[in-house]
């Protein structure tokens, strides 16, 4: 894959992404988004229908979502599980919307995730495992998981340390509410294209090794990485599910550290919180 090897990071165009802000805006962000990985597909010797656009809406307006909604997108991606529930509550009339939490979660929050999401791809603790899978229960609903990695070895990141992944998803079968798919990661959020790249070579290899000794019933084939600065590496790494941002909805207006900040910093999901280390 020689080509692949040259492919670069996108972050030079961070907090430059133009506000989509019509139906058609969407619709063209999402067709150039699907041309890119359709193109890091094909030349990966990939199907691209082999890899799931997940649009992430956080930090934007309803009305934003609701264009994005009426452009085609029928799931969405938010990172903190207050904000999602506000806007799920929000946009009830629109039936065929449904939700995936893709950021960390504390275990006092579990119950609301277990009312409205259709998918958790941050589950990292076996307390939030258990937190979840008593509310489903209670709910009576299933929910598709995905089980977070620290691919990039940074201590701020949420995730589990790569060598504690295979003990965590041996216990997880204890938990019939969850379905349990695969893997997720955020790589390491630099301009240095290989180094990002190691960390999706890294979460393609821990699936490829423990879909070996996954327990019963359980295929732990996807792989949800890449985002608007990396994900056609990803898809040249395997990637199954990009969760693609400011691509879409246009750039964010706060740095990234602060939706993925360092124990309590700047967020209040995580301020105070008694689950950090
Ligand atoms: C915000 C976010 C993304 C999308 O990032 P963009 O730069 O907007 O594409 C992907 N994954 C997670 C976990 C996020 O919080």
């Amino acid at each position: 894959m020689s080509e692949a090897i040259g492919t670069q990071t996108r972050h030079d165009k961070h907090g430059l992404y133009p506000q989509a802000t019509s139906v058609e805006d969407f619709k063209q962000n999402i067709a150039a988004v699907q041309a890119r990985i359709t193109a890091a597909c094909l030349r990966s010797g990939r199907d691209p229908a082999s890899v799931r656009l997940l649009p992430v809406s956080k930090t934007k307006p309803e009305s934003s979502l609701r264009l994005a909604h009426a452009a085609g997108c029928t799931l969405l991606g938010e990172n903190k599980v207050q904000e999602a529930y506000r806007k799920w509550e929000a946009m009830q009339d629109l039936t065929n919307l449904h939700w995936s939490v893709i950021g960390h979660l504390q275990t006092n929050k579990a119950k609301l995730v277990a009312k409205f999401a259709s998918e958790f791809q941050a589950l990292d603790s076996l307390r939030v495992a258990e937190a979840l899978d008593r509310r489903l229960q209670a709910e009576g609903r299933s929910l598709d998981v995905f089980v977070q990695v620290n691919t990039s070895g940074e201590v701020s990141k949420y995730g589990l340390d790569p060598k504690d992944v295979q003990a965590f998803v041996n216990q997880l079968p204890a938990f019939s509410a969850l379905r349990v798919r695969g893997f997720m990661t955020l790589a390491l959020f630099s301009a240095e294209a290989e180094r990002v790249r190691q960390c999706f070579i890294l979460l393609r290899n821990l699936r490829d090794q423990l879909r070996q000794s996954a327990p019963a019933g359980m295929s732990l084939d996807e792989l949800s990485m890449g985002m608007s600065g990396d994900f056609e590496i990803a898809i040249e790494e395997g990637s199954t599910i990009v969760r693609v941002g400011q691509a879409i909805f246009g750039a964010r207006p706060l740095p990234d550290s602060y939706y993925w900040p360092t124990a309590g910093a700047g967020d209040p999901d995580n301020a105070a919180s008694s689950e950090l280390p």
